[in-house]
């Protein structure tokens, strides 16, 4: 399998030949489909966020299980009485379960421990942490919860459960302790993990770490994370640190820790950014914001203050005063979407981005144009690729990220190569991106002489670059993740 390309069918087979004994179930916070009312209707959005557009055609291809908890208002109208769904709708192809939390729940799990303690622990944005006991309390009981459903679907069947991101940190420990011998588990950390410098300041540290060495494999997406985490182990825990197969013993149980680099189905975003949906959506959007003849600056991101968007946006400020001739010919658009709005800094954040754009455009605009448009409205899929395939720049500034999979959609996408990212070097892409130009989002000065370079540069080097970028992408797609990490996990041997 080295040096075939991963496909949907590579992915199907691996899992048909070795899975259909088991149980295969997903946990993650984020529902792949979430059912909203929209004027009196009841509308099925596939949800935003890396973690679904990554693991959608996986459960498709192989009829599993997600958990995750529903938070659509419609949510409850569509589900049994059980809280199952089969999904997507005109194709049903796996079931979810969704699980209820209650407002508190809600209030503790996710917007306080989740997105207030250890999200900003673990990305290194500046941004203080805030422990609190009660949203700790609720972090622990909704995992609890998490962990019970889980059982009562798969019964005293032996599965293989994947758990996602850092909102299921306690959910190895709880579902090994309730089920010791009938459960293989891989955890995966969609974001960085810090070093041990930053991390041992967590009142829960010590919980937290040995919730997830129940896993038996545990993934990040570069090694430099694989070592933070297992140096943060080494001083924190009682344990061995077996450095020839690297993993963590803690008492009589290994946990393998290993580097996946997630990414997107380069394959079906290609053939899908070339469809006549796609094209006609770059038509109308051409219009909708008076786009053509004008170098297209592109920002994709839900307003997040580790995305670096106020410094994209400076960027673009210091650009046009460097460059005054740029006025009237380049437009920045940045597309946003409302997140975590509950949380005090997200709020924040959106009235400085609005401000900025206020300021900005006040600023250089001329009687007919203005630098930077913001449109918080939602980009139905094949707008979003339409927007990738019309810009000469994506612009991804990231303050640190674990990978960025906008990077990778937007070079997947890029069928004409002839198109330029501009990548933070703090994110997980940049690892693998290394043709991007690169910038230090921090760095005002450098980050405009960035993307007056990125406007410069040949259309024989924009497409040398992008093309390197593609092959990149095409190898290591996402069905490689999925089938590094399952692979990884077919190894392990259920206790008899
Ligand atoms: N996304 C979207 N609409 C938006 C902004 C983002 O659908 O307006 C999607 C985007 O296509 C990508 C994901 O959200 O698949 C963002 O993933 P990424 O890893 O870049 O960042 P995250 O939001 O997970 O931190």
């Amino acid at each position: 399998m080295k040096s075939k390309i991963w496909t949907k069918e590579n992915l199907q087979t691996l899992i048909k030949e070795n899975m259909s004994d088991y149980e295969f179930v997903v946990d993650s916070s984020r529902q792949p489909y979430v059912h909203v009312f929209k004027k009196g209707k009841i509308e099925c959005q596939r949800g935003a966020g890396g973690v679904v557009t990554a693991l959608d055609p996986i459960l498709r291809a192989c009829n599993g299980l997600w958990v995750a908890y529903g938070n659509g208002d419609a949510d409850g109208k569509v589900t049994d009485a059980n809280g199952k769904i089969r999904v997507p709708h005109d194709d049903p192809s796996y079931t979810l379960k969704r699980v209820w939390l209650t407002k508190e729940e809600e209030d503790g799990f996710y917007y306080g421990y989740a997105n207030q303690a250890l999200w900003p622990l673990c990305h290194l944005a500046f941004q203080r942490p805030v422990f609190k006991n009660s949203d700790w309390e609720y972090y622990c009981e909704v995992n609890k919860k998490f962990a019970r459903m889980v059982l009562d679907e798969i019964g005293d069947k032996k599965a293989f459960i994947w758990i996602q991101d850092y909102h299921f940190t306690l959910l190895p420990k709880y579902l090994k302790e309730m089920a010791p011998s009938q459960l293989i588990i891989a955890h995966f950390w969609h974001i960085p993990w810090p070093n041990h410098e930053v991390f041992r300041i967590c009142p829960q540290k010590h919980q937290i770490l040995e919730g997830l060495l129940a896993s038996d494999l545990l993934g990040f997406h570069i090694r430099y994370h694989c070592d933070n985490f297992m140096d943060t182990v080494d001083r924190e825990l009682q344990c061995k640190i077996n450095r020839e197969r690297f993993s963590v013993i803690k008492g009589d149980h290994e946990t393998l820790i290993r580097p996946y680099p997630i990414s997107v189905d380069f394959e079906g975003l290609r053939d899908i950014a070339t469809s006549p949906e796609v094209r006609k959506a770059m038509k109308a959007l051409s219009q909708e914001y008076d786009l053509s003849g004008k170098k297209l600056i592109i920002g994709v991101d839900r307003i997040d203050y580790t995305k670096g968007i106020p410094e994209r946006m400076l960027a673009i400020d210091r650009l046009l005063e460097m460059h005054p001739a740029l006025k009237g010919e380049i437009v920045f658009m940045q597309m946003g979407v409302i997140s975590r709005i509950h949380i005090p800094r997200y709020r924040e954040l959106n009235d400085q981005v609005n401000a900025l754009v206020e300021d900005i455009n006040w600023k250089h605009s001329t009687a007919d144009w203005d630098p930077i448009i913001l449109a918080r409205r939602h980009l139905s899929f094949h707008e979003l690729l339409a927007l990738y395939r019309m810009c000469d720049i994506c612009v991804i500034s990231s303050l640190h990220d674990g990978m960025n999979l906008v990077a990778k959609e937007f070079v997947s996408s890029r069928v004409n190569e002839d198109a330029v990212l501009v990548l933070s070097r703090f994110t997980g892409a940049a690892r693998e991106l290394e043709d991007a130009v690169s910038i230090n989002p921090y760095n005002r000065e450098e980050f405009a002489n960035s993307l007056y370079k990125a406007l410069n540069l040949s259309r024989e080097e924009r497409k040398k670059r992008m093309k390197k970028m593609r092959a990149v992408v095409l190898n290591n797609n996402i069905y490689r993740w999925a089938g590094k990490i399952l692979s990884e996990l077919l190894k392990f041997e259920f206790q008899e």
